[in-house]
């Protein structure tokens, strides 16, 4: 599998100009670090998610547009690695981190996290030295029509870092609200997150799924994953113009996304954390489910 996937990227790094594009975008890619409290926060400024931070995925834009995650409507170049008979990998001509893959369901049908966890553990155990999110698809997806999830490698991926010691489902002082589930048994695991939806939904009323955003890894024989329970899509400060920024599961892992130069040369860690508590969850209401989810069997 991973033999097949490097060969996959190097072919793909050869045939396909838009990707070959979208790698030479990120190598130039600038990156900073902030600290906020005792944690740091990358923020990483790249031209070209532009589209992807500000895209229109209410109902009529996302109706109005062909699908671009459909087989057919995929540039002749790309090419994809079968993942089980639903889910197709492909490389990602935006990559926001090295290796970043877009993984695709065979059918076109809305992103819904339901009856998905387990494909989303199995992507974890065998992509190898990555990471794998979701994207709600009213919190981040930009094809809210077309079930997906991504990867990508976890050389950078600062959340694994800021949660190795500890053991309980939250992370404290981490300005987004966050829960963490560990486990070896693939199975228990996808009954505790789904009884987290479950909990998020009683909470909050609201469907067709609560808004989140999910992040797995696998790693000596343990899956982690991150829920990040979301309070809005999109920051004040995004609405305003004021920043550009419209946070999705790698930002909240601790990569923050700029498209524009002038966001990344003056946004602060107040800011950053400001934006962290605004689009996750408030902390009474995280509080009462972090409660509720511990005590859960
Ligand atoms: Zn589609």
């Amino acid at each position: 599998m991973m033999r097949e996937l490097d060969a996959l990227f190097e072919r793909q790094a050869r045939n396909w100009p838009q990707f070959a594009a979208g790698l030479a975008g990120l190598a130039r890619a600038r990156t900073r670090r902030v600290r906020i409290d005792w944690f740091e926060v990358f923020i990483r400024h790249i031209p070209h998610r532009m589209a992807s931070t500000t895209a229109a995925v209410d109902r009529e834009s996302v109706a109005r547009r062909p699908c671009f995650l459909c087989a057919r409507n995929l540039p002749p170049e790309e090419e994809g690695l079968p993942f089980g008979d639903d889910f197709t990998i492909y490389c990602n001509p935006f990559p926001i981190v090295d290796r970043h893959l877009t993984i695709v369901h065979s059918e076109h049908r809305p992103q819904r996290i339901a009856n998905q966890f387990a494909r989303m553990l199995d992507l974890a155990a065998a992509l190898t030295g990555y990471f794998v999110i979701y994207n709600g698809p009213q919190c981040g997806a930009s094809a809210p029509d077309h079930m997906h999830f991504q990867a990508g490698s976890r050389v950078l991926f600062p959340i694994e870092k800021d949660s190795l010691n500890l053991d309980g489902i939250t992370i404290p002082r981490y300005a987004r609200n966050v829960f963490v589930f560990r486990g070896r048994d693939r199975s228990a695991l996808v009954n505790r997150m789904e009884g987290a939806l479950d909990l998020l939904v009683e909470m909050t009323c609201k469907g067709p799924e609560p808004m989140v955003n999910i992040a797995a890894f696998y790693a000596g024989g343990e899956w982690t994953v991150y829920l990040f329970p979301r309070a809005k899509h999109r920051p004040q400060v995004f609405h305003t113009g004021e920043l550009t920024v419209s946070p999705a599961s790698i930002d909240l892992c601790g990569i923050l996304v700029v498209p524009l130069a002038h966001d990344f040369e003056k946004i602060t860690a107040e800011a950053v954390a400001a934006i962290f508590r605004e689009v996750t969850w408030p902390q009474e209401q995280f509080n009462q489910a972090a409660q509720k989810l511990e005590e859960a069997p």
